[in-house]
């Protein structure tokens, strides 16, 4: 090793979320902080996003992705935050030891805690089992955010967007700024996956919504010429040069599937209690790790909340934990964040809620069993990807039970 580094706390990821989290830990007061980022800038998936709105919860204004990602690294400089660029965390070792290759050569990393914020990764097509030709002209939303914004070119005209979650919409606004025409979004549920606002950006720039529709196959020699569609009245071609392809995003969780901490095969994440915290108490997670995927200014907050629970934690460590309550879900639950509760319950939490996610649309009563009993419910009318919270202060749990399980009673 060239280089040995003892710390107060390492942040790995110079995302929203990393960036958020160092700069609560100088803000708290805690001394030699450091943000390892394996790009060349820090800020994360914003750099790439050329269209606003992003930063209003953060700074009160409405910025684009790349001066919302400036303007959070440079906060988080002026707080005394240690940012270093083309180092890359290639291990998590226990206790807080990391090795990170670096253009000056490896380091060996000691750090008192260590945070966990390397966001998502896109599925690609390979892995999607999509019909039809290969030509070029099918891109994922991450590959035409570079194409766009950092080589500035046009890999299609006049693309179909799959999907509708939030980041098919942030395709929608970068093909919009780059002069691109989208011909279509192809949903296959019967509802648009993001909300209000977000929901009505079809219809606001003439783009035609095609629900209850599924791609069947992709046609093309060289470049895309059409794609076939299945919807309500059977099957329908539509000609277009270019497909962009949302949704199936992964937490970027390869750092840990290799490492001591314990993995969460419903989010893909990390196994965290509600301050973020692993399954070694020396290592935290926030932001899209701990699922796929939230919008920027969720992911701030949670890395700003788990910064401040990190820097008490510092201070005065948690002992061993009189309890651990399991939260156990039933499909179509696919994924539940936190996975454990914490007791006595030190600290903010990464955000005042249990949040889930559902594999298939579903209406019904979600509800919450500690030790065969109901505590909690809620009728539900849910999207996959969507963003289902149930709140931790409205959820009573029984002085003696182990596990809280989460489902839904669906309507007929
Ligand atoms: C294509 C796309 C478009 C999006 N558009 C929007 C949008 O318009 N609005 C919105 O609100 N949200 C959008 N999102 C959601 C976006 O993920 C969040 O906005 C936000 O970036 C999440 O913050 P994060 O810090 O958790 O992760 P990220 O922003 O992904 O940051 C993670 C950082 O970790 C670094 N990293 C990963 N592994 C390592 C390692 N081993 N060593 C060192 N560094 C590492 C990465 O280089 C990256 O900089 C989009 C997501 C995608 C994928």
């Amino acid at each position: 090793m060239s280089e040995v580094l003892a710390i107060d706390v390492a942040v790995i990821g110079g995302g929203p979320a990393g960036l958020a989290a160092a700069m609560a830990l100088r803000e708290a007061g805690v001394a030699r902080v450091v943000v390892f980022e394996r790009e060349t800038s820090a800020g994360g998936i914003p750099r790439h996003c050329g269209h606003p709105p992003f930063g209003l919860r953060e700074f009160n204004r409405v910025l684009t992705g790349p001066q919302y990602a400036k303007r959070l690294a440079e906060a988080a400089k002026a707080a005394g935050v240690e940012i270093r660029l083309r180092h890359s965390i290639t291990r998590l070792g226990a206790g807080g030891m990391l090795d990170v290759a670096s253009p000056e050569g490896a380091i060996a990393v000691t750090a008192k805690r260590v945070i966990l914020a390397t966001g998502v990764r896109e599925t690609p097509r390979s892995a999607r089992l999509i019909g039809g030709d290969r030509p070029q002209g099918i891109v994922n939303t991450g590959a035409l955010q570079a194409y766009t914004y950092l080589e500035h070119l046009q890999p299609f005209r006049r693309p179909v967007i799959i999907g509708t979650e939030l980041v098919a919409f942030s395709a929608l606004l970068t093909c919009r700024k780059a002069g691109m025409r989208p011909v279509a979004m192809i949903e296959a549920n019967d509802r648009v996956t993001a909300r209000w606002p977000i929901a009505w950006a079809p219809r606001i720039f003439g783009v035609p919504l095609l629900l209850s529709t599924q791609l069947a196959e992709i046609r093309g020699r060289t470049q895309v010429e059409s794609v076939l569609v299945k919807g309500p009245h059977g099957p329908r071609e539509i000609a277009c040069d270019g497909v962009i392809l949302s949704g199936c995003f992964q937490p970027a969780s390869e750092l840990v599937r290799g490492s001591h901490l314990a993995l969460d095969p419903g989010s893909g994440g990390p196994v965290v209690d509600q301050i973020g915290r692993c399954s070694d108490a020396a290592y935290f997670a926030a932001g899209n790790l701990l699922r796929a995927v939230e919008t920027a200014g969720w992911s701030w907050r949670e890395g700003r909340r788990v910064g401040t629970d990190v820097a008490r934690d510092i201070v005065s460590p948690a002992e061993t934990p009189a309890r651990q309550v399991t939260i156990e879900h039933a499909p179509p639950i696919k994924l539940v964040v936190p996975q454990r509760l914490t007791f006595p319950a030190k600290g903010e939490g990464i955000t005042d809620y249990i949040q889930l996610r559902v594999s298939a649309a579903v209406s019904g009563d979600l509800v919450v069993h500690a030790g065969g009993q109901r505590v909690w419910r809620q009728r539900i009318s849910a999207l996959p990807e969507r963003r289902i919270l149930i709140p931790l202060s409205a959820l009573p749990v029984p002085a003696d039970a182990a596990t809280l399980r989460i489902s839904i009673d669906q309507a007929d």
